[in-house]
């Protein structure tokens, strides 16, 4: 076996020592003579596997009995479509903030139920930096206001939460779990697992309880938060093998010492690596210093004639997916929960060789 640095944004790099834990119960879950994979999700054992998962989650974020919290199928992508269902409330506006690739998709999404108000917008910027706050144009009568946390394209993150009158939603694909948060001040976080939580095909939504049974009529059943919360999540066969792989990193971050512990190798590990970026004459990163994501780590090189070389010498040293996204080239490191620090300082071993030989 050989195990190699990970940097891919997503399917992301998982703890070891889940994986391992996985391998291990593979075959026979705990001497039941079955693979999780293979269990009625309505059995005693996986009904213990997804309420410990979602207790886990409750205390490692600090989610009040006022939430409901939801293992749902679909992606961060299908919530773009059910955040205005659940929450238009008969209302005909939603205000969202735009900061990067994925808050434009979430926007288009819901531009086919509703007016979208653009409170705020980067994209002039090359969504370079966050609009300050006192600049924002918030339709005070509009149903809800949503917002992206962390660009996950463009490597930038909010390090402050938005004050509004109306519920809050955040797309937290690529920053739930990186930092402790204050749940209370949102309406609704959504985020696709397949980054700081587990594999793809789970969803995991956080939904103030005041906010359920007020769907569109026409909503589909399988988008409608009321249906999956009065169903603890299974009205239908929902991603069990994924919510047990969420369940073994929810303890993996725990006995690490909590989101406490790990925002404080998150943040060692990204402080070490924009440090470099920004005292070498050869990799540059575009992103206002305020708002330098945590979580990915976008940069160019001098020249990018070389990228090519970059990647092909990066992956020959052991070091996977530093490709930067196709809508904005150059290089990009995810550098999760899971991203070690061994990890990141061979990156910057690498990058210094690299530009060695190459400045
Ligand atoms: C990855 C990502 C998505 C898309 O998630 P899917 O689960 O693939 O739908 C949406 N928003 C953000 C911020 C992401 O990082």
């Amino acid at each position: 076996m050989n195990r190699l640095y990970n940097f891919c944004a997503g399917p992301a790099a998982l703890p070891e020592a889940v994986l391992f834990k996985a391998q291990n119960e593979l075959l026979d879950w705990q001497q039941r003579g079955l693979s999780v994979m293979e269990m009625s999700h309505r059995s005693a054992e996986f009904v213990s596997i997804a309420e410990t998962a979602e207790a886990d989650l409750r205390e490692l974020m600090g989610i009040s009995e006022d939430y409901a919290v939801l293992f749902l199928q679909g992606g961060a992508t299908q919530q773009f479509s059910a955040v205005p269902l659940n929450l238009l409330n008969g209302k005909s506006r939603a205000n969202y903030v735009n900061t990067g690739q994925w808050s434009k998709k979430a926007i288009q999404e819901a531009g086919r139920y509703c007016d979208v108000n653009v409170v705020a917008s980067s994209e002039n910027d090359h969504f370079s930096s966050i609009p300050a706050f006192n600049s924002w144009e918030v339709d005070e009568e509009a149903a809800y206001l949503h917002y992206t946390p962390n660009e996950t394209i463009g490597g930038v993150e909010f390090f402050w939460t938005p004050e509004v009158s109306m519920p809050l939603v955040a797309d937290m694909s690529s920053t739930i779990l990186s930092r402790p948060i204050e749940v209370d001040k949102f309406g609704v976080i959504y985020a696709g697992a397949q980054k700081n939580i587990g594999p793809s095909g789970l969803t995991i939504v956080i939904v103030r309880k005041d906010l359920l049974g007020h769907a569109e009529s026409m909503t589909p059943a399988m988008l409608n938060y009321q249906v999956h919360a009065d169903a603890g999540s299974m009205s239908n066969t929902p991603p069990a093998y994924g919510w047990y792989m969420a369940g073994l990193v929810f303890q993996w971050i725990k006995q690490a010492g909590g989101l406490t512990a790990i925002a404080e190798m998150n943040q060692r590990k990204a402080n070490k690596l924009y440090h470099f970026i920004d005292t070498s004459d050869f990799y540059a990163n575009p992103v206002e210093l305020a708002s330098r994501s945590s979580m990915n780590v976008p940069f160019t090189l001098a020249d990018d004639a070389l990228d090519k070389a970059f990647l092909t010498q990066s992956e020959a040293a052991g070091l996977l997916n530093l490709k930067g996204h196709r809508s904005v080239g150059g290089m990009r490191a995810s550098i999760y929960n899971a991203v070690s620090e061994d990890a990141v300082d061979a990156l910057l071993a690498f990058m210094a060789d690299f530009a060695q030989r190459n400045g």
